[in-house]
């Protein structure tokens, strides 16, 4: 049998925010690779599907994506409807470049399925458009997390160019990213927002400024975070201050 694969972005966390597309290709599945971050009423959705945990852990990247190009390839051997389901949306900070590569090398059909990426339902939830007329016109999405080998990328740099910044992957390294932030000429007032959980129950929204980043960071989120930075967040910074101020009366 050739079977196809479907590389599936499950959305930020909420079950309900999966594409009807997605929805539909995870009810015909007959197998599914998912990620640690994939909500359990989402994988419910795969109701004929043998279901496969391939959630990596950091810094054991490269063994494991090659482990998990296998699994694909050999699933589409048996199954008509193989689903690779990834948090948020794959084609952001979701290696589907070495799957599709993988597969496309081994002569398997690939569709890609889009799905709401962790940055979007972020703003959703602090209700901060990442873009506004006269403030901000670009928007960059960075990771400073690098694999071991790989060459060092001014992640930094590209945010301190653009006027709103998104940064993924960045929990438990606040203090470096403060750091390199404040290197490449980002102001420490700058606001920053840290979305903890977007979409979910369990949802944390902190404002704050660049300099108070690596304080309100350390030793804390079980969940996976969202730091956003740029002059878009400081209206939202201003009024929380303000709240705040006229709470203690
Ligand atoms: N492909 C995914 C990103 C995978 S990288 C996407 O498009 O969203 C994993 C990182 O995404 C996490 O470390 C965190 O920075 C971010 N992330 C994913 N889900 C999130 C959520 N619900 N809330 C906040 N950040 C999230």
């Amino acid at each position: 049998m050739a079977g196809k694969v479907y590389l599936v972005g499950a959305g930020p966390g909420a079950a309900d925010l999966i594409t009807l597309r997605g929805a539909d290709v995870l009810r015909r599945a007959g197998i599914v690779f998912f990620d640690a971050l994939v909500h359990a009423d989402t994988l419910a959705l795969a109701v004929d599907a043998e279901k496969i945990a391939v959630g990596k852990r950091c810094g054991r990247h490269s063994t494991a994506q090659r482990f998990i190009n296998k699994r694909l390839i050999d699933a589409a051997a048996s199954h008509a409807v193989v689903v690779r389901l990834k948090g948020g949306d794959p084609m952001l900070f979701g290696r589907a470049h070495e799957e599709l590569q993988a597969l496309q090398e081994a002569g398997i059909e690939v569709e890609i399925v889009p799905g709401v990426t962790a940055a979007l339902a972020a703003s959703a939830a602090v209700q901060v458009s990442l873009t506004r007329r006269g403030v901000a016109r670009s928007v960059t999405f960075v990771t400073p997390r690098t694999a071991a080998g790989e060459p060092q990328h001014d992640w930094a740099g590209a945010i301190a160019a653009a006027d709103t910044g998104v940064i993924y992957m960045g929990a438990g390294e606040a203090e470096e990213i403060t750091r390199a932030l404040i290197a490449a000429g980002v102001p420490a007032s700058t606001p920053v927002l840290v979305v903890e959980n977007a979409s979910l129950p369990a949802e944390e929204q902190t404002r704050l400024t660049l300099g108070d980043l690596p304080g309100f960071a350390a030793g804390r989120h079980a969940g996976p975070v969202l730091i956003m930075l740029g002059r878009v967040y400081g209206d939202a910074y201003a009024a929380a201050k303000a709240g705040a101020r006229a709470a203690l009366g």
